[in-house]
């Protein structure tokens, strides 16, 4: 039961991201939301929030390439709420490109929006939490956080930072009651995945189950997509006491794809 307790979840307007702010407030957290998107959606999103699980929703529209904005969204969490107890850095993008073809400018994109908004997060959030005496800080790595695919040189380079900078933080942090770990999702079944089915059935005409299993989870054992609902209990599992003892770990849920 998480009641009391304030979680800031980066980049939880879509997918992942949302999915874990609905289960955290299905335990009682008050949810600071943040992220891109329509205005319009952003602001149904927290309504329900507040009507299914009967916390307190919030959005702060932080982008995570602007240092300023995301101090502001910490600081202003603390402020408004006393304290900030769960911090989940899950805001992220992708470019798949050959190397030789990955504009410059992407490549700055994704290390700010994937790695380095984790350091901002992070480095705002510590002294709110030590004041606390407790903290949970998750960060939503990638398996190409520990394992690399081509043509995702940059993603795969801030993935493997958010490791590096998990493990970093756990040991600096681990007498203050605090915990930094990382989860590592698998392929997962978002809005941005599922819109390239279709379109990748038609350009190599296949099946969408085709894709599915043979491009898509070609690497994944299971052959299934990690579900929402898997991310949630890895999650829900570090942010609890007992959770207290496992830090600067990687949770792999990846269908065994890191086994091979
Ligand atoms: P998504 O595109 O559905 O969601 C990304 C979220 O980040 C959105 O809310 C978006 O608005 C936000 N965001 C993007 N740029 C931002 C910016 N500059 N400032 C603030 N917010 C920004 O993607 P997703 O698949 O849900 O991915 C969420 C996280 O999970 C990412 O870190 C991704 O790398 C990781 N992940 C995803 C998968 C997968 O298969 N989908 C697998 C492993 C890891």
């Amino acid at each position: 039961d998480l009641s009391g307790q304030v979680a800031v979840i980066t980049g939880s307007t879509s997918g992942i991201g949302a999915a874990l702010a609905e289960g955290l407030a299905k335990s009682g957290a008050d949810i600071v939301l943040n992220g891109l998107g329509d205005e319009g959606e952003i602001e149904a999103l927290r309504k329900r929030l507040e009507t299914d699980h009967g916390v307190t929703a919030v959005y702060h529209p932080a982008n995570m390439l602007e240092p300023a904005e995301i101090e502001d969204l910490v600081t202003s969490t603390a402020q408004r709420f006393g304290r900030l107890d769960i911090l989940v850095n899950n805001a992220g993008i992708q470019h798949v490109a050959r190397i030789e073809d990955l504009p410059a400018a992407s490549w700055d994109r994704i290390i700010a929006v994937n790695l380095t908004s984790c350091f901002h997060t992070i480095r705002h959030a510590v002294p709110v939490m030590r004041r606390a005496g407790r903290g949970r800080i998750v960060n939503i790595a990638s398996a190409h956080g520990h394992a690399a695919s081509p043509f995702k040189s940059a993603y795969v380079a801030a993935k493997h930072g958010v490791i590096g900078l998990t493990k970093t933080v756990a040991l600096e942090l681990a007498e203050a009651g605090i915990t930094c770990n990382a989860i590592c999702p698998g392929y997962v079944k978002t809005p941005l995945v599922e819109n390239q089915i279709g379109d990748t059935a038609r350009a190599r005409g296949i099946s969408e189950e085709e894709v599915v299993r043979t491009v898509m989870l070609a690497a994944q054992p299971t052959k299934k997509f990690v579900t929402y609902d898997e991310l949630m209990g890895a999650l829900l599992y570090l942010v609890s006491d007992q959770g207290a003892s496992t830090n600067g770990s990687s949770i792999l849920v990846e269908g065994g794809w890191m086994a091979q």
